[in-house]
């Protein structure tokens, strides 16, 4: 029973996937920002600018751009020149954990920015698996 839960545990909380590589400092994820409104990626103006007003945070980006579907793209006001950020040492969570293994995302194509110095693995092989 002990080693059944194990299991079911270790099946239902493992993260599936692990992050390789290191930040090259090309502060790609830092200018190709999307947000989500009501569920749906923000395309236009006017919704950026209900998001602003939802919450102060969306005033620290700025739009810079589209991508071919047509998605705004933000850039972080705290990125400097140098590709550094200004807030290192405050950044939010989703800063710090960026590109963040995440299974549904990995599972449907997702994967990090081009010339981003991670990728993603899967923890275990899959012969391991049928052990
Ligand atoms: S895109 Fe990747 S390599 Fe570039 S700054 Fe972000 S985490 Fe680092
Ligand atoms: S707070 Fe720093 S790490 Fe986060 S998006 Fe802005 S510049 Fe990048």
């Amino acid at each position: 029973m002990f080693e059944f839960l194990k299991n079911f545990k270790r099946q239902t909380t493992s993260n599936k996937f692990i992050r390789k590589g290191k930040c090259r400092r090309c502060g790609e994820c830092c200018r190709n920002i999307t947000f989500v409104v009501d569920g749906k990626l923000v395309r236009t103006e006017e919704e950026f600018e209900d998001l602003k007003k939802w919450k102060s945070y969306y005033h620290n980006f700025f739009p810079s751009g589209f991508d071919e579907r047509g998605v705004m793209l933000f850039t972080c006001k705290c990125l400097k020149p140098d590709n550094s950020c200004s807030m290192y040492w405050l950044r939010a969570k989703g800063c710090r954990e960026y590109p963040k293994p995440d299974k549904k995302f990995l599972v449907n194509g997702g994967k990090p920015l081009d010339g981003c110095g991670f990728w993603f693995e899967p923890e275990k092989k899959f012969e391991e698996y049928l052990k």
